[in-house]
Formats: C-alpha cells, sequence, structure tokens
C-alpha cells in the first residue's frame, strides 16, 4: 500500500469516526450521516484503485445494482419499518463476513498463518450467528414470526451442546486447516443464531437489535484482518464497540443483564399468559369527554408510543399540545427509552413536529412528577405502562415503567384492547382511574382538537 492510499484510508477512518460522533445527537446528526458516507466512498474508490486486479466491471455493476435495491427499500420504507430494515442489513454484514471468509478458505492458493486462522474462525462464526440471529430478529420485529418469549425444556443446555460443538469443530479447523470443520463450525453457528434469539421476548428486543448491530461490526473487523484492510478493521471496531455501549444503555435502562440477554433469555422463567383469563371492564370515553378532562387540567404529561408512529399523528399531537398550552395548561412529554420500535423513535418523531425539546422529558427526569400530574395521554403505547412489569413472572418483569398509574387521570389512546408487543395485557386499561378512548390516534387527536374548539 503507498502512502497515498494510507493517507485516503486514514481519512475515510476519520470521517467514520467523525460520523459516529455527528450520530450522537439529533441536532448533528444529519451531518454525521455525510461524513460517513463520504467516508465509505473514499474507502470504497481507495479499494479500487488500490486492487487492480479486480474484476471491475463485475465489481461495479454489484455496487450499482446494490446501490440501487438500497435507494428504492430506503425511500420507500416507513418509518415504523426500520427497525426490521436494519435487522436485516445485520443480517446481510454477517453474511458478507461469512463468505469471505469461505471465499478465503477455499481459495487454495491461500495458505493461513496461525493467527489468520483464528481471524477466519472469529470473523466467520460471529458472521454466520449474526446472519440467522438478525433473520430471526426481522421476523419477530416484522410480525412474521411471534415475538412472545418461547422458552422451551433444555433450552440452554441445547445452546451449551452446540456451542461446544462449535468450539471443537473450531479447534480442528485451527489445528488441521480442515474444511469440512470449518463447514461444520459454521453450521453450528447457524444454528447457534437461531436458538439464541427465539427465546427473547418483545420487550428485550430492542437489547437485541443493538447486540447485533454490535456483532455485525466485530464479524466485519474480524474479516478485515483476513482481509488485511486497515479501514475495514477501523470501521468495523468502531461499529462493534458503538453497538456494544448501546447495548449496555440499553440493557442499564430496561433493568436488564446483558450476559442474560446474550446467552438468549438465560434465567428468564416460563411466563404465564393472563391473556383471558378472566373478562375484566373498562371504560371508554369520546373525543368531548377527552377534551373536557383535559381542559379542566392543570398539568398534563402525554406518553407517546409504538401507535404513534403507526398513526403518524405526531403533527397533529403537537397542534393538540399548541391548544392546551394557549389554554394555560402545562404539557409535557414522557419518553420511555424503548418506546417505539428503535432507540430514540419518540424523540425522532417529536423533532419532525417540531416539539420544542424543552417538552420533552426523559423517563428518569419525569417519573417522579406522575404523583401531582392531573392527567396523563397515552398515545399509542402500551409496555412502556405496563405495572406486570412489576410482577414477578411476567415477561417484562424488572423493566422500569413510566408510572402513569399515578397520575389522577388517565387517557389511553388505542385502537383496540389489544395487546402490546411484550403480548401481555396492561391491567391499566381497567382501573378505576382510566378513560379508553379508542381509534387510530391520528383520527382521535384530530377530533379531539376539534372538541377542544367547541367547548
Ligand atoms: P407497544 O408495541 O407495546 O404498544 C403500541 C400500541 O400502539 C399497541 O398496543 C397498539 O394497540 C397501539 N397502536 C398501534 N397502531 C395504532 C394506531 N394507528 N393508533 C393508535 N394506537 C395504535 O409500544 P410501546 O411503545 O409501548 O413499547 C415498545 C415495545 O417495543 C416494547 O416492548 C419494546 O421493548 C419493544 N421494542 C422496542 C425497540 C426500541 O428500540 N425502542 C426495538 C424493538 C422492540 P392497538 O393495536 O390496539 O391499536
Amino acid at each position: 500500500m503507498n502512502t497515498l492510499n494510507l493517507s485516503c484510508y486514514l481519512v475515510a477512518a476519520i470521517l467514520i469516526i467523525l460520523a459516529l460522533r455527528g450520530l450522537s445527537s439529533p441536532v448533528t446528526s444529519r451531518r454525521g450521516n455525510y461524513f460517513g458516507m463520504l467516508g465509505m466512498a473514499i474507502a470504497i474508490i481507495t479499494t479500487f484503485v488500490m486492487n487492480q486486479a479486480f474484476v471491475f466491471w463485475l465489481i461495479g455493476v454489484a455496487i450499482i445494482l446494490g446501490g440501487l435495491i438500497g435507494l428504492i427499500v430506503a425511500k420507500k420504507v416507513h418509518m415504523t419499518k426500520m427497525p426490521e430494515l436494519v435487522a436485516l442489513m445485520h443480517s446481510f454484514v454477517g453474511l458478507a463476513a461469512m463468505l469471505i471468509a469461505f471465499a478465503s478458505i477455499f481459495n487454495l492458493s491461500n495458505e493461513h498463518s496461525t493467527t489468520q486462522r483464528v481471524e477466519l474462525f472469529l470473523g466467520s462464526f460471529i458472521g454466520a450467528i449474526t446472519f440467522t440471529a438478525s433473520l430471526v430478529a426481522f421476523g419477530k420485529l416484522s410480525g412474521k414470526f411471534a415475538s412472545k418469549t418461547i422458552i422451551f425444556k433444555g433450552q440452554h443446555l441445547l445452546n451449551l451442546v452446540i456451542f461446544v460443538a462449535m468450539l471443537i469443530f473450531g479447534m480442528i479447523f485451527f489445528v488441521y486447516e480442515s474444511h469440512v470443520a470449518f463447514i461444520l463450525m459454521n453450521c453450528c453457528a447457524l444454528i447457534l443464531g437461531i436458538t439464541l434469539i427465539v427465546p427473547i421476548g418483545g420487550a428485550d428486543m430492542p437489547v437485541v437489535v443493538s447486540m447485533l448491530n454490535s456483532y455485525s461490526g466485530w464479524a466485519a473487523a474480524g474479516i478485515g484482518f483476513t482481509l488485511n484492510n486497515s479501514v475495514l478493521i477501523i470501521a468495523g471496531a468502531c461499529v462493534g464497540s458503538s453497538g456494544a455501549i448501546l447495548s449496555y444503555i440499553m440493557c442499564k435502562s430496561m433493568n436488564r443483564s446483558i450476559v442474560s440477554v446474550l446467552l438468549g433469555g438465560f434465567g428468564s422463567e416460563v411466563v404465564q399468559d393472563d391473556l383471558g383469563a378472566e373478562k375484566k371492564s373498562h371504560k371508554t370515553g369520546s373525543a368531548a369527554d377527552v377534551a373536557y378532562l383535559m381542559s379542566s387540567s392543570d398539568n398534563i404529561i402525554i406518553i407517546p408510543g409504538y401507535g404513534l408512529a403507526v398513526a403518524r399523528a405526531q403533527h397533529a399531537l403537537q397542534e393538540l399540545t399548541h391548544k392546551l398550552i394557549e389554554k394555560n395548561i402545562n404539557v409535557r412529554y414522557a419518553i420511555h427509552p424503548v418506546a417505539g420500535r428503535m432507540p430514540g423513535h419518540m424523540n425522532v418523531l417529536l423533532a419532525e413536529a417540531d416539539v420544542p425539546y424543552d417538552q420533552v422529558f426523559e423517563m428518569d427526569d419525569i417519573n417522579n412528577d406522575f404523583s401531582e400530574t392531573d392527567l396523563v395521554f397515552v398515545i399509542g403505547a402500551n409496555d412502556v405502562i405496563n405495572p406486570a412489569a412489576k410482577k414477578p413472572g411476567s415477561a417484562i418483569f424488572g423493566m422500569p415503567i413510566l408510572e402513569a398509574q399515578k397520575a389522577k387521570t388517565i387517557i389511553i389512546n388505542k385502537r383496540t384492547m389489544g395487546v402490546g408487543y411484550a403480548g401481555l395485557d396492561n391491567e391499566l386499561f381497567y382501573d378505576d382511574k382510566t378513560m379508553m378512548f379508542l381509534g387510530d390516534a391520528k383520527v382521535c387527536v384530530e377530533d379531539l382538537i376539534k372538541a377542544i374548539d367547541d367547548l
């Protein structure tokens, strides 16, 4: 590699690091994305120029085709489908890492040193696990598979057996460079990716998604060593470590042990599904009822959830907030760290509707205020306010919730009395203080605005 190529790689690496820095705040995230795109473009062009032996047209066609598909999908995808798209992309990174390792092993002209064998082993097994685990995550997030916790007898023993088998085949590959052992090692890793993620319930999916993000980064970094490509090592390590930090933050805010999640829900108890156990009664109200209750309140906390994103009701909600503030009502938003389907989902939605940052409060900063709040308006949220999180044995036990149940009056907007993402009923719906305001969030908020104007 000559000095010019090395300098280009260095610039690309710096831009990728600046991209991550930019993404740490909504204000600088757009700039961060531009840095990332520029860094990646420089890395790709430099790699092209450096490797004269490449089949240029073939790689060029692949990049154009892949880029086009990516562009169309990204333009078409709804905000609510982003998490599953991200999971699918992680699976591609995992698959790419695995395929590169295979190409390197089965290229007979390649002799692999001891260190390279370790790199190939690590890169391909992490890649294989990431591939199938991300596919299962994609299925769970897109609703193709059940998002509930699936636990069966002997599950952890099965995972252990597969893991040990994978290590044994990896050792055989390491000692004898046996191709068969390498294939079997990867088969074990592919199965492990499935068995690790299947038991994880909906409420723990945020941790899984960020963890897979981290895995995909480490897989890319491992393969960067195999290909002796410094920019791939740096980019992979950046993704791997930032994903690991995000997983840690998620685990902390969800009150989960990272080891338990990494081991596929180790320590989870079999969950009793309390759906339909008894017929409970609930109160419903119209837009006029809710408008009256809101207008007679001095302070209101709004709790947005995934349903707000589905209904795309953020602009209508902002208009409603305006009207309430004009009536001298103190209105604030309370954001749960895992509300929606991706980290920061609600913050992004509210920012889109130009909700001022000083009206938006993170869970820890507002949770003590609910007991002095006249009215809580829950819009399209369910798991993040579910008191089942306080009951041992529940699939979401231990997860901190927004303490909506402590407010004087609770209004919950959703379309039906159905369950949230974790698949659990919510006793708050049947509370004496609660009024269900059923219907699509956008339609309901628009009706509410009219009803407030008519008061
Ligand atoms: P939930 O998925 O628990 O609940 C959302 C509710 O919105 C549903 O009960 C649904 O009820 C209602 N809803 C759907 N569409 C509409 C609509 N058009 N209008 C009104 N209501 C609607 O969401 P939460 O935000 O409370 O919790 C997030 C869950 O997702 C947590 O379990 C979290 O762990 C998980 N998760 C979070 C990720 C993240 O990174 N943030 C990633 C992956 C999973 P109905 O159908 O009756 O209308």
